[in-house]
């Protein structure tokens, strides 16, 4: 399972409406994708929100007892009918706007699934490089000044970076940096990963920074969206999704110890330090 066939099954999982093995397929990836899980708290709270409002207006009327009987089943069906409607919406429109709590949230898994489709599409094609045998510092300054947005370099764990160009998703001047995998094993065919870097400032893509990470499969590619800020990163390759999520947490990993000040003398104020004679 994964984010994007979560996003189908999110309503009928939330409505009760599955096999136990199915559940299990769902509750396996929400204990390992926290947008996911996040996600599927919100829409609970929506729902439980909503329940809570129907019980309200159901209670507080002055109906008579069959009236009111009629009502909660009307209210029920209504909002099972709003939130199978929602459904719909989601996997037909590219913006549904649900209120949660006085606070807005913006889906927009329609709007990620064609940047991810394209993206797909165009590491398929194999396009040539225009620097290789680089080291990722010299492929940033490379990028320097063709693109309008900041390009750094993820550096992935067994993997190494073959080469770059300028490319696009959808509308959007992309970098491309294509890389291989390290085979762990003798006989293990290296594995290609391409990573588009381009610019979101609009924040039309529903993405999340590291080490949050959606990944959808368009084309037998798995495709991994994370954003930086402003700037929209989507990694396209066939290892599997699990592989993925490894090497990314991996790579954050190791860019915190690399973040880390090294140690300094710690300074404590006068009055914390006590004397012993
Ligand atoms: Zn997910």
């Amino acid at each position: 399972m994964n984010c994007q066939e979560l996003d189908r099954l999110l309503y009928p999982y939330l409505d009760g409406e599955f096999q136990p093995e199915e559940r299990m397929d769902v509750e396996t990836h929400l204990e390992a994708c926290a947008d996911c899980a996040r996600r599927v708290e919100k829409e609970r709270e929506i729902q439980h929100a909503l329940r809570r409002a129907a019980r309200h207006s159901v209670q507080s009327g002055r109906a008579p007892q069959s009236l009111r009987m009629g009502i909660q089943v009307g209210l029920r069906r209504e909002q099972r009918r709003a939130s199978q409607m929602q459904w719909l919406r989601l996997s037909a429109a590219a913006l549904v706007v649900v209120a949660v709590g006085g606070g807005w949230i913006a889906l927009r898994p329609e709007e990620r699934q064609r940047f991810v489709e394209d993206a797909a599409r165009r590491h398929a094609k194999r396009l040539p490089v225009e620097i290789s045998n680089a080291a990722p510092e010299h492929v940033e300054a490379w990028f320097n000044g063709k693109l309008d947005h900041q390009v750094s370099i993820p550096r992935l764990p067994n993997a190494q970076l073959s080469g770059a160009r300028i490319s696009n998703v959808k509308d959007r001047p992309a970098a491309y940096i294509s890389y291989e995998t390290r085979p762990e094993r003798e006989g293990q065919e290296a594995r290609r990963i391409g990573v588009f870097v381009f610019d979101d400032a609009a924040r039309d893509l529903d993405a999340q920074a590291l080490p949050s990470v959606h990944v959808d499969s368009s084309q037998g590619y798995n495709v991994a969206v994370w954003r930086d800020g402003e700037v929209v990163y989507e990694l396209v390759t066939d290892l599997s999704e699990a592989d993925i999520r490894k090497m990314l947490q991996e790579k954050e990993r190791s860019s915190r110890v690399a973040n880390v000040p090294r140690a300094e003398p710690v300074v404590l104020p006068i009055s914390n330090v006590s004397h012993s004679p």
